[in-house]
Parts: structure tokens; C-alpha cells; sequence
């Protein structure tokens, strides 16, 4: 999911926060939502789609107020219902409030029944919820200590956006897996999931929200303060790999560099001779051309991607999915024919992208076909709200890497190795939970999305 926060009252700030959530759109399409405060009361519009299918000019006009907070959703917990859409709002004894999260809790499941069974009813099935209650029930306190309180009990990833009348507080899960960083417009801060957005909104880039951290921002400018015990830093890799736009930097690295970093690990580590390289666009384009440099072999675009399409992992079925794949990526012949190609992609989840590509450049007349992959091999499932399937739908926990390369027809087929990645990341601290199976965190036993449905 995406986030997009701002505080600053002399400005249109429903219009900021949409060419804000606009930037973000790429962390999820399912469903848009704003909510402004006027110092008093809080309002909200959602809606299910993009954010420019969401909100009409008449819509944002009528979204007044001093701040924001707005929320793309891609659902990791709780069917794609307008029901789960956020930002969430409540009314509780001391007021209202409004949430928006990015990331999965691993113990929402346990809180919910246990709240459930004192009594407390829900009107979503998604873990999001489970916070604000408890953000709710704590709050005989300030805003800040009742999520200070509320961090100490929810486990797992996330990035929060919580808004009461008068100010803004944004905090980031103590291993720093999900992303958030600050802006600066003038006077006054916003939040953003990615730095893109603030670039998109004319704000100057402050710095990441820290891991455990908890900042204010509201008429006295930007507070901050610590809310739980430092735990091991682990921000997400898969945000380098695949998920951030490369034009954002976060933690300090900026995603674009860090891809080409791995196109540049993968021609050490596996060097091919070949005649051209070419990219499956957009998420493998840096590596290629990292790849490429490196080796000296030209990159071309050999395969040229239809604009109008969004992510093919929106699909709900394989069927659609492979429907989908031609319909977003067609092979360039001319650049192909006769050629022996290096194809580039960040990563193979299920299989269904790999194998129809291959057959595509090797239907277009290609001499070989050998596939790079800018990460190693995902077996295990994400936890932290990346939709990355169930454990057995992931190819590579079902096959070894001959028996994938033999799935997808690929002449070669070579994983970058988790050394490689963190030398491209410049980090150990990462996760790469969903590549060794080492999470950051416990995790549920069993998980599915439909959990508290
Ligand atoms: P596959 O067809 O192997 O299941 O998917 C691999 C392709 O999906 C890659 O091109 C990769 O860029 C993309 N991909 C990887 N992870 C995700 C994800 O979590 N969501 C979406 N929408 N696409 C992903
Ligand atoms: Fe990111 Fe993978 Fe860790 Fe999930 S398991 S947070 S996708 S690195
Ligand atoms: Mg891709």
C-alpha cells in the first residue's frame, strides 16, 4: 500500500495528498482514500480503483481542511472490498481519528479475538483496524503515548498514518519494514511512503521516519520520539528488488542505483556471451542495464511493454494472468531475430511471466535465451504485506533451479545469490525473509488472507 500525509493549513491539501497518493499508485490499485481534518471534524472519501478513477475535481473541492492523510491499497489481509478501503475513521470517546497502514501485522488475528471476545465489533476484515482500536482504547492518554502503547503489542510491519483533529503522527514498525519518509513544504512537513511523491508535490526531502520511531508533525512543526525498543533493523528488500519506483530513494539508498547495482552483481557472477540484453519492463530494466555496462553487450528494448496495463499480479486467476502477460508485453523482432539474448527480470514469483516471455523471444527467432534474475530464488511467503502467494504457488519452493529452467524453456537460467543482492544493498541488515526464510519477526503458523473474514 501507499501512504501520503500533510499538514499545512494555507494550502489546497486534498489536491496535494491526490498528486501525492497519484506518485504512489504503483503500491496499489485496488482502492483510493482520502481524509481531511478542519481542526474539529474528520471527513473521508474512498472509493475502489485508481486514485484518478476515485476522486473527480468536484470530489477533492469538497475535501476541506488544514491536513490530510490519503491510502492506495493492494489487499494483504481482507478480500478487495470498499468496506476495507482506507483511511479508516473512528469516533471514540475523546473524538475521532483516522488511520491508513502499510505493511501486515502477524499477530492481528490474536488481538482481534481477543478484543472480540470484550466485546469490540469490527467492520473490516483487515488488520489495520485491529490498531485503531487499540490506538482508541488507550487513548485516555496523549495520541502519541496511546500508539507508543500500541506498538509495544501489535508485531509485524508498518508504516502508520494516524490523524486526530489537529495534527498528524506518523510511526514506522521497529525493524523498519515498510517504508516512510518526511517532506518539507516551506513551513510545513508531510509523510510519504516514497520519496517520488514528494518530488511529485514540490516538497524537499527531510529524511526516513527511523525504525520504532513516532513523529508528529502539526502547527508547532515536526516532533518526534521513540516507541518501542530497538529490535533488529530489517527493511524490506523486495522494495529495492521490485515494489519501490526507482526514482525514489529510501533508507538512505536510492532504488534505481540499487537495481543497476544487481545487473552489475549478476555480470560477476554470471557473465554470458551474448549478442544483446535486453530488459522484461519495468522492474528489470536498471539490472539489465547495469548488466550491460558492465559486460560491454548492448541493451535494447526487446520487449516493449503496453503503458495501459497495471500489474499483472492484480489478476486473480492463472488464467487471466497469462491472458494478461501478452496483453502487457509484446517481443520486438526486429531487435531479437537471430540474436543470442541475456533477458533480465527482478524476479520469478510463480512462473507464469518467465515462461510466456521465453517463448515469446524464442518465437520471435532468437538463437538462445538465457534468463538472469536480479534476485535469488523466493520460496517463502511475506508476512509484511507483500503479496508474494502462499508458499506452494511459489515456484521456486516447488522446483529446483534446473527443473525451473527446464519450466520455463530458457536456455539458462541464473539467481543472483543473497551475498550478491546485500553487496548491491551496500547492507546486511535487510530482510530477505522471503529468499532464506529467516523473518525478522515470529511468525502465524498458518496465514491466509482471509483470516478474519
Ligand atoms: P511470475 O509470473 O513469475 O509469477 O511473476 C514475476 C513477475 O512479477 C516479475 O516480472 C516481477 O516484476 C513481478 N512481481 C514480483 N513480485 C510481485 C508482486 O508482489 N506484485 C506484483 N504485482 N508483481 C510482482
Ligand atoms: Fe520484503 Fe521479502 Fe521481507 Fe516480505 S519477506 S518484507 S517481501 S524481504
Ligand atoms: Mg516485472
Amino acid at each position: 500500500c501507499g501512504l501520503f500525509g500533510i499538514f499545512a493549513p494555507e494550502k489546497e491539501i486534498a489536491r496535494l495528498t491526490y498528486y501525492g497518493l497519484y506518485a504512489l499508485q504503483h503500491r496499489g490499485q485496488e482502492s483510493a482514500g482520502i481524509a481531511v481534518s478542519d481542526g474539529r471534524k474528520i471527513v473521508v472519501e474512498k472509493g475502489m480503483g485508481l486514485v484518478s478513477e476515485v476522486f473527480s475535481p468536484d470530489l477533492l473541492a469538497g475535501l476541506q481542511g488544514k491536513m490530510a492523510i490519503g491510502h492506495v491499497r493492494y489487499s494483504t489481509t481482507g478480500s478487495s472490498l470498499l468496506s476495507n478501503a482506507q483511511p479508516l475513521v473512528v469516533h471514540f470517546q475523546n473524538g475521532m481519528m483516522a488511520l491508513a497502514h502499510n505493511g501486515n501485522l502477524t499477530n492481528a488475528v490474536e488481538i482481534r479475538q481477543e478484543l472480540g471476545s470484550q466485546g469490540t465489533v469490527f467492520q473490516t476484515t483487515i488488520d489495520s483496524e485491529v490498531i485503531l482500536n487499540m490506538i482508541a482504547r488507550y487513548r485516555r492518554h496523549s495520541l502519541e503515548d496511546a500508539i507508543i502503547k500500541t506498538m509495544i503489542d501489535i508485531k509485524g510491519a508498518y508504516a502508520l498514518l494516524i490523524m486526530a483533529e489537529d495534527k498528524i503522527v506518523g510511526a514506522r514498525d521497529p525493524h523498519g519494514l515498510r517504508p516512510l519518509c518526511i517532506g518539507r513544504l516551506g513551513e510545513r512537513y508531510c509523510f510519504a511512503s516514497e520519496s517520488c511523491a514528494l518530488d511529485t508535490i514540490g516538497a524537499e526531502f527531510v529524511r526516513d521516519v527511523k525504525p520504532g520511531e513516532v513523529v508528529t508533525i502539526d502547527d508547532a512543526g515536526l516532533h518526534t520520539r521513540f516507541g518501542t525498543p530497538q529490535e533488529r533493523i530489517a527493511p524490506c528488500s523486495f522494495e529495492y528488488i521490485y515494489f519501490a519506483r526507482p526514482d525514489s530513494t529510501l533508507d538512505n539508498l536510492n532504488v534505481w542505483e540499487s537495481r543497476r547495482q544487481m545487473g552489475v552483481q549478476l555480470a560477476k557472477e554470471c557473465p554470458i556471451e551474448a549478442d544483446v540484453i535486453i530488459p522484461v519492463p519495468d522492474s528489470g530494466t536498471p539490472a539489465a542495464l547495469g548488466y550491460a555496462q558492465t559486460l560491454g553487450i548492448p541493451f535494447e528494448e526487446g520487449l516493449l511493454k503496453n503503458r495501459y496495463v497495471g500489474r499483472t499480479f492484480i489478476q486473480p486467476t492463472q488464467e487471466l494472468r497469462e491472458v494478461a502477460v501478452r496483453i502487457k508485453l509484446n517481443a520486438n523482432k526486429q531487435v531479437i531475430h537471430g540474436r543470442r539474448v541475456v533477458m533480465i527480470d527482478d524476479s520469478i514469483v510463480r512462473g507464469t511471466t518467465s515462461s510466456k516471455l521465453v517463448e515469446m523471444v524464442k518465437g520471435c527467432g532468437a538463437k538462445e535465451v538465457h534468463l538472469l534474475i536480479s534476485s535469488p530464488p523466493v520460496k517463502y511467503s511475506c508476512y509484511y504485506g507483500i503479496d508474494t502467494a502462499e508458499r506452494e504457488k511459489l515456484i521456486a519452493n516447488q522446483m529446483n533451479i534446473d527443473e525451473i529452467r527446464r519450466f520455463v524453456g530458457a536456455d539458462t537460467l541464473y539467481y543472483l545469490s543473497e551475498e550478491g543482492l546485500k553487496k548491491a544493498l551496500g547492507s546486511d541488515s535487510v530482510c530477505l525473509a522471503c529468499f532464506n526464510g529467516d523473518y525478522p519477526t515470529t511468525v502465524p503458523k498458518k496465514f491466509s488472507k482471509e483470516d478474519m473474514e
